[in-house]
C-alpha cells in the first residue's frame, strides 16, 4: 500500500471513530434547581449527564435523556462529579469514598453566611474525601443563569483547586458551556468564592452612599430655605412644595454634583501628573478608588437627572402652576393690563431648556455607551472620545443650565434666606471648578507636558543620583 493511501485510510479511520464515540458522561449529585439546571445545560452542549439520588425513582422530571440512579451506581459512572448538594448534607459523601476516589469533584455550594462554618464548603468536601480531586467553581452562577446560557452579568466561572488536572477538566467543560474561566489558585481560595455571591452590589456601596448623603442633606437645606423660613416669616403653609418643586432641585442639584465628580478624579490625576513629572508613580489609593468607581457614579447622576426631567414635564399639570397662571391672568384681565414680551427673558428661557435638553441628550449618550454590549462594540478611542470628550461637553452644558436657571437671582438680596445661598449656586461649585481646571489643561504649555509625560517622559530630578545614573 502506498504511503497516500495508508494515510488516507487511517484519517478516515480516526474520523470514523470519533464519528462512533460516545459524547462524555457527566455525573450530578442532587436533583434540585441547580442539578437540573447544570444538567440540562450539559446535555444541551453535547454531554451525556448521569444524577446520582437519595430516590433515582422518585425525584420528579429530570431533562429528557438523562438518568437517575443510586449515588455509588452514578459516582462510578463518570469521572467528573458536580456536588449540588447543600453542605449540611454533605456527610454521606464519606461512605461514598471508595466510589468517589480519584475523581474530580465540583463543588457548586454557597452558604446563607459569611464565616458559618470554620472551614470552606470545598474544603471540608476534601477532608471527607481526600482521595479525589476537589475543584471549587461555578458557585457564583444562578441556576437561572446556568439554565439559559452566559450573559454579560454571569459570564465567568470563579474556580480553586490543588490539581491542576482535575482543574483543567472543569475548565474544559466550563469553557464548553461557554463560560469564561477565571482561576483563583489553590483550594485555600474556595472561602474567597464562597463569599462572592454573599456580596450585594460591593461596587456600587460608595456611590450609594455618596448620593443619598447628599440628596438627604439638600433635601434638609432646601426644606429649610423653602419651607420653614415662608412659615416662620410670613406665617405661609408651602409644606406641599417638598412634593414636586423641593424633589426637583433636590436631584437636579445632586445630579450635576455627581456629574462633575465622575471628572474630578481625571482633573485631580492629570495635575498630580504634572506636579510628579512622571506617570510611573503610582496614585493614592482615595484617587484609585475614586476613578474605579466613576461609571456607578455616572449611573447614579443619570438617574436623577432623569428624575429631574420627569419632574419637570409635569410641571404644567400641577394644580399650583394652574392656579398661579389662571390667578394671574384674570388679575390681569380686572385690571386691563397685559404683560410687555420681553426679548431678553425668551433668549434665557429658550437657552436655559436648550442647554438642559442637549445636556440630557449627551448625558444618555453616555449612559449607552457604559453598557458593556454597547462598550463592547466601540473601539478605546471611540469609547473615551464618548466619555471624556463628549462627557465635559455634557457637563459644560448642564453647568450652564444651572448658570441660566440662576440669571442674575446672585445679585437679590432676597435670594439669601437667612444668609444662605440658593441650593443652585452650592451645586455649581464643583462643576465650575472642575470646567476651570480642564480648561488650564488645555493651555499649550500645560497640555504638552501632560501628554509627554503621558507617552512615557519623565522630568529628572537634579538631586535623584539614581535616575541621572539610570538615564545617562
Ligand atoms: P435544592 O434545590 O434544595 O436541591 C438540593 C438537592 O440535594 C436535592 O434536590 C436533593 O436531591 C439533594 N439532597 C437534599 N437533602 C439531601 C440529603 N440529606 N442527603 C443527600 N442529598 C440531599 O438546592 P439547589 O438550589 O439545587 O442547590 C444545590 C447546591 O448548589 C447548594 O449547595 C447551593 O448552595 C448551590 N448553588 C445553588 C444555586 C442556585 O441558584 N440554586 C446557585 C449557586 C450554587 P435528591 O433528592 O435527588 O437526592
Amino acid at each position: 500500500m502506498s504511503e497516500e493511501v495508508k494515510s488516507e485510510s487511517l484519517s478516515l479511520c480516526a474520523v470514523s471513530m470519533a464519528a462512533t464515540r460516545e459524547p462524555e458522561l457527566i455525573c450530578i449529585f442532587g436533583t434540585g434547581d441547580l442539578g437540573r439546571s447544570l444538567g440540562q445545560r450539559l446535555l444541551q452542549t453535547g454531554y451525556r449527564v448521569v444524577y446520582g439520588s437519595r430516590r433515582p425513582h422518585s425525584c420528579g422530571p429530570l431533562p429528557s435523556g438523562t438518568q437517575a440512579m443510586s449515588h455509588e451506581a452514578a459516582a462510578k459512572s463518570a469521572s467528573l462529579v458536580f456536588i449540588c448538594v447543600h453542605r449540611e448534607h454533605y456527610d454521606f459523601l464519606e461512605a461514598l469514598a471508595p466510589q468517589l476516589q480519584g475523581k474530580v469533584l465540583v463543588d457548586v455550594s454557597n452558604n446563607l453566611k459569611k464565616n458559618l462554618y470554620p472551614e470552606a464548603n470545598a474544603e471540608y468536601l476534601q477532608r471527607l474525601i481526600p482521595e479525589a480531586h476537589v475543584v471549587k467553581a461555578f458557585n457564583t452562577l444562578s441556576a437561572w443563569a446556568l439554565q439559559n446560557g452566559p450573559s454579560d452579568a454571569s459570564r465567568q466561572v470563579y474556580l480553586c483547586g490543588n490539581g491542576a488536572e482535575a482543574k483543567q477538566t472543569v475548565e474544559e467543560t466550563a469553557t464548553k458551556l461557554g463560560f469564561t474561566i477565571v482561576d483563583r489558585g489553590s483550594l485555600s481560595a474556595a472561602r474567597e468564592l464562597e463569599d462572592f455571591p454573599l456580596q450585594l452590589f460591593p461596587q456600587w456601596r460608595l456611590p450609594m452612599y455618596l448620593p443619598i448623603g447628599l440628596t438627604a442633606a439638600f433635601f434638609f437645606y432646601l426644606v429649610m430655605r423653602d419651607v420653614v423660613y415662608a412659615y416662620v416669616t410670613q406665617g405661609k403653609d408651602v409644606s406641599f412644595r417638598i412634593m414636586i418643586s423641593i424633589a426637583n432641585k433636590v436631584f437636579p442639584i445632586v445630579s450635576l454634583i455627581l456629574l462633575s465628580l465622575c471628572y474630578l478624579p481625571g482633573v485631580i490625576a492629570a495635575f498630580l501628573q504634572l506636579y510628579r513629572g512622571t506617570k510611573y508613580k503610582r496614585f493614592p489609593d482615595w484617587l484609585d478608588h475614586w476613578m474605579l468607581c466613576r461609571k456607578q457614579l455616572g449611573l447614579l447622576a443619570l438617574a436623577l437627572a432623569s428624575l429631574h426631567v420627569l419632574y419637570t414635564l409635569i410641571i404644567p399639570i400641577r394644580y399650583y402652576v394652574r392656579y398661579r397662571i389662571s390667578a394671574i391672568t384674570i388679575s390681569q384681565i380686572k385690571e386691563n393690563k397685559t404683560s410687555v414680551f420681553d426679548t431678553t427673558m425668551a433668549w434665557r428661557t429658550d437657552s436655559y431648556y436648550s442647554m438642559g435638553v442637549l445636556g440630557f441628550g449627551l448625558y444618555l449618550l453616555l449612559g449607552i455607551s457604559s453598557l458593556p454590549s454597547v462598550s463592547n462594540a466601540l473601539s478605546w478611542r471611540e469609547f473615551s472620545f464618548i466619555q471624556s470628550k463628549l462627557g465635559y461637553l455634557t457637563l459644560f452644558f448642564c453647568t450652564f443650565h444651572t448658570y441660566l436657571y440662576g440669571w442674575d437671582k446672585f445679585l437679590h438680596l432676597s435670594a439669601y434666606k437667612w444668609y444662605t445661598p440658593p441650593g443652585y449656586m452650592l451645586s455649581l461649585v464643583v462643576p465650575s471648578v472642575v470646567l476651570v481646571l480642564r480648561l488650564l489643561l488645555f493651555l499649550p504649555c500645560l497640555d504638552r507636558s501632560l501628554t509627554r509625560i503621558r507617552q512615557g517622559w519623565e522630568r529628572m530630578d537634579p538631586e535623584d543620583d539614581s535616575k541621572k545614573t539610570l538615564l545617562t
